[in-house]
């Protein structure tokens, strides 16, 4: 076993971190391949942060799970498959070797600290004083790691209302909870309309529970183009997902293990056995010692840094959740160690940061969307009337063999702008959207035209080639 330290091994430290995740990790490690004596101190037993044990890698998996129920039980038929029968998918089972996945993930964590020489403190981190780090250990223990530089990649957690505002909030599950959840379901109730709501909730329907989501708009992922707003809110209505519109929940009613129902200011009852609230997250500043050494927040909590990652506080850094800014594991990564390059690395290094803009991200809904660079309406407010739409409604010829009821919609969407028919935005929507869209903003990035897109020559048969035949 990679080893655990509980004391400092050095009177004063190169670079200590609090924080054990995406960005924490990659930080620390870009920092000790440049030779200098670096710790993390991380207080969950488990490596590798919201992304590796509640995050990404385990709701990836689950989506996964859904497609396949998707395809076995709606799509197979369609290709002539017989003798499929009702699949039945087994929450359970499929629970406990998912998370035996995760825990070989965590021991890859410690491995690679161990491997390349930063040390890992178990404990709770928090600032002393601008060089100071206090790490208390899970037995009540503490002792203090100094350092000449801090960064704070602590992460955030998902937020639930308080009983004030909602009595019975407390009825329900956050996403850290979805993923443990040892039985799937039969009725459940999700609330909000971003990337988590829309993920867990299309992960349940698709899996079979009775899934309903309740939003506050008319449409899900409102701060998405409305073209993918227009296109998943309907289909996810097409495919039997229960949407509750214009409405917010104002009691729950229950007790825990029984049925709850979920109270509308509509005036509806939702009766269902779990409740998932999915209404944005919080950072994890809290109890850290910022405020007491004049590190700035903003009034969400988040840690206030400059293009550099700087906080107000010279020697203390800020990297990923933390910082409110793209929430995205690869966000993250790139920002700690670009820094750790900037702190550490040779000469050309010195200037290194990251540039948040056009960041790729997606959302693993059913079909899934890619997104990268302005919206419609953020072109329009920046570029004015210089700006051009391409658009495509298409279906896959994948679904050419599937029932009409179960052909999943594609819209593919250009934005350019100026005269020179830049391209500042790709909005896909579609299957394969996630895996099409990386490649495509490697183009955004470079300020591709959309002449650059039409002088590609296309890949046929695909949905992706839809983007450079765009008329
Ligand atoms: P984290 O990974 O959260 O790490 C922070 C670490 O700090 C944690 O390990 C925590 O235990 C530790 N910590 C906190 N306080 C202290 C303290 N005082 N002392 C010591 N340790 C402390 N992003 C994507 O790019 N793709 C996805 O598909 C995706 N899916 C997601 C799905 C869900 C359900 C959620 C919740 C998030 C998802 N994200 C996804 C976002 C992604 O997980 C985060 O952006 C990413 O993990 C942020 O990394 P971080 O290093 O800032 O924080
Ligand atoms: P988001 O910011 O995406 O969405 C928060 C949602 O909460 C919004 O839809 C908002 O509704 C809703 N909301 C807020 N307050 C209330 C309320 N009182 N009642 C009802 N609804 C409310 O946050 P998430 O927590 O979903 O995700 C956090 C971040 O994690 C994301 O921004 C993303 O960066 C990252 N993430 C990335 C994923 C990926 O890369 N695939 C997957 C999951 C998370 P409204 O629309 O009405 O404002």
């Amino acid at each position: 076993m990679p080893p655990v330290y509980d004391k400092p091994t050095a009177d004063k430290y190169d670079y200590v971190l609090i924080g054990g995740g995406s960005g924490g990790s990659a930080s620390s490690r870009r920092a000790a391949s440049y030779g200098k004596k670096v710790a993390v101190v991380e207080v969950d037993p488990y490596l590798g942060g919201t992304c590796v044990n509640v995050g990404c890698v385990p709701k990836k998996i689950m989506w996964h799970a859904a497609d396949l129920q998707d395809k076995i039980a709606h799509h197979a038929s369609g290709y002539k498959f017989k003798g499929i029968g009702s699949p039945k998918f087994d929450w359970a089972a499929f629970k406990t070797q998912r998370d035996a996945y995760i825990r070989k993930l965590n021991d890859i964590y410690a491995n690679n600290f161990a491997k390349e020489g930063v040390e890992y403190h178990r404990g709770y981190g928090r600032l002393t004083s601008p060089k100071t780090v206090e790490v208390t250990r899970p037995d009540g223990s503490k002792y203090t790691l100094n350092a000449d530089n801090i960064c704070i990649a602590v992460g955030g957690q998902p937020t639930i209302p308080s009983e004030d505002k909602v009595p019975g909030a407390q009825l329900g599950i956050d996403s850290d909870r979805f993923f443990e959840l040892t039985e799937q379901p039969r009725r459940v109730a999700v609330v909000g309309a971003g990337y988590i709501a829309v993920e867990l909730a299309g992960i349940f329907h698709t899996l079979g529970s009775e899934t309903h989501l309740v939003i506050r708009g008319e449409t899900v992922l409102r701060t998405f183009d409305p073209a993918i707003q227009e296109t998943l809110t309907p289909w996810m209505e097409k495919t039997g997902l229960k949407i509750h519109k214009s409405s917010q929940v104002v009691k729950v009613e229950g007790a825990k293990g029984q049925t709850l129902t979920v109270h509308t200011d509509k005036g509806e009852k939702i009766e269902v056995d779990t409740v998932l609230w999915a209404v944005g997250r919080e950072p994890s500043t809290k109890n850290l010692g910022l405020e007491e050494i004049g590190v700035k927040l903003d009034k969400r909590g988040n840690i206030v840094v400059d293009e550099y990652q700087n906080t107000s506080v010279p020697g203390v850094y800020a990297i990923g959740d933390v910082s409110g800014r793209a929430l995205l594991t690869p966000v993250a990564i790139a920002a700690g160690r670009r820094l750790a390059n900037r702190l550490f690395g040779p000469g050309k290094c010195r200037n290194d940061r990251l540039d948040y803009d056009n960041i790729p991200t997606v959302v693993f809904s059913h079909p899934p969307i890619g997104t990268v660079g302005l919206t419609e309406p953020e072109a329009r407010e920046k570029y004015g009337d210089s700006v051009k739409i391409y658009k495509s409604s298409f279906r896959a010829l994948y679904f050419s063999m599937i029932d009409e009821e179960h052909k999943e919609p594609t819209v593919y969407k250009l934005i350019c702008a100026g005269p020179e028919e830049r391209v500042v935005g790709i909005h896909i929507i579609g299957q394969g959207s996630d895996e099409v869209l990386q490649g495509f903003a490697v183009a955004v990035k470079m300020q591709a035209r959309k002449q650059d897109f039409d002088e590609t020559v296309a890949i046929h048969p695909t949905s992706a080639e839809e983007l450079v035949t765009l008329r």
